[in-house]
């Protein structure tokens, strides 16, 4: 087990910021860590990577308690905080350096090549920090957190405040690296999770409401299908309401509505017999998948 969480509580003053939560990561995961702005993801994270101490449980790292053995789990640990942190009057490889030179690494020179070419930071490595893009500054943030050559990266945030075609960047960055360490990395954004992993546990309010495949998620809804139907002409809406299996009925246009159900083909064939014994006429059918949006906002609202 590479990240093992048990039972964890903080609370801040009155604030109680995570709520006995407990999960396990197994070594090579990459996993999201999802859920709404507040719901304790970087409470979370600052208390795996030794950085705040819980009010109650523990938190393991490759094995070791981060707590009682708080320089040996560093070194397993590749950080990357909210908002990156970093020394804006430094050139990007004598950042490194000097981060290298904290971990006490040998063969410095080869290993800050090596994180620069992982992180595709070549063409602006000869510059000052502060002198980089956004996306360039995560990247050299990343690059510092794998400097050491961690078993496990712990990512808050990677790609927030980044343009789009950033995004897509540092997402293949962090895939890439999720082939050889284990990822955690949080976000609020559901499409991001999508994009990079398999797995997501969501916290929401600081309890954990899901720990799955995105793909059982998908499964577990129980409204997780939407069929959609588009009308030559406008209808009386009450008609759709004979049609049994439906959760919910959302009209998106005026000939347009969206059906939610478990039983999407019962419904088509019903929407089908609508249509012949009121002479309505249907220009397109399709069923969907509901959204994971829709699974998510289920779980955090
Ligand atoms: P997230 O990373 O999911 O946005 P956080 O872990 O930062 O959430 O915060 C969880 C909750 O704890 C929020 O309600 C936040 O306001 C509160 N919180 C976080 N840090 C502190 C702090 N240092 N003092 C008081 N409350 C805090």
């Amino acid at each position: 087990m590479s990240i093992e969480v048990s039972n964890l509580t903080k609370i801040y003053g009155q604030q109680k910021a995570i709520n006995n939560i407990s999960f396990k990561i197994d070594k090579a995961e990459i996993v999201g860590f999802l859920g709404p702005n507040g719901a304790g993801k970087s409470t979370t994270m600052k208390i795996i990577t030794g950085y705040l101490e819980a009010d109650n449980g523990n938190a393991f790292v490759s094995g070791l308690n981060v707590q009682s053995d708080k320089l040996e789990t560093k070194k397993k640990i590749g950080y990357l905080p909210e908002g990156n942190p970093l020394y804006y009057e430094m050139y990007v490889r004598e950042y490194l350096e000097f981060i290298a030179n904290v971990h006490q690494i040998k063969n410095i020179k080869s290993r800050i090549e090596e994180v620069i070419i992982l992180t595709g930071l070549s063409v602006e490595s000869k510059k000052k920090i502060g002198q980089l893009s956004k996306g360039y500054k995560q990247r050299v943030g990343l690059a510092a957190a794998l400097i050491h050559d961690p078993e496990v990266l712990i990512l808050d945030e990677p790609t927030s405040g980044l343009d789009p075609n950033q995004i897509v960047e540092i997402r293949d960055v962090i895939k890439n690296l999720g082939k050889n360490k284990t990822v955690l990395f949080s976000s609020h954004i559901l499409q991001e999770v999508e994009a990079i992993c398999d797995r997501v546990i969501i916290i929401n309010k600081g309890n954990i409401v899901a720990d799955d495949q995105l793909s059982n998620l998908q499964k577990a809804n129980k409204n997780s299908h939407a069929v959609i139907v588009q009308f030559k002409e406008a209808i009386e809406p009450e008609l759709l309401t004979q049609i049994s299996e439906v959760d919910k009925i959302e009209q998106l246009q005026t000939t347009h509505y969206k059906l939610q159900t478990a039983n999407p083909e019962s419904v088509r064939k019903q929407l089908l017999e609508l249509s012949l014994q009121h002479n309505l006429n249907i220009v397109s059918l399709q069923s969907e998948n509901s959204s994971l949006e829709e699974v998510f906002r289920n779980l955090t609202n």
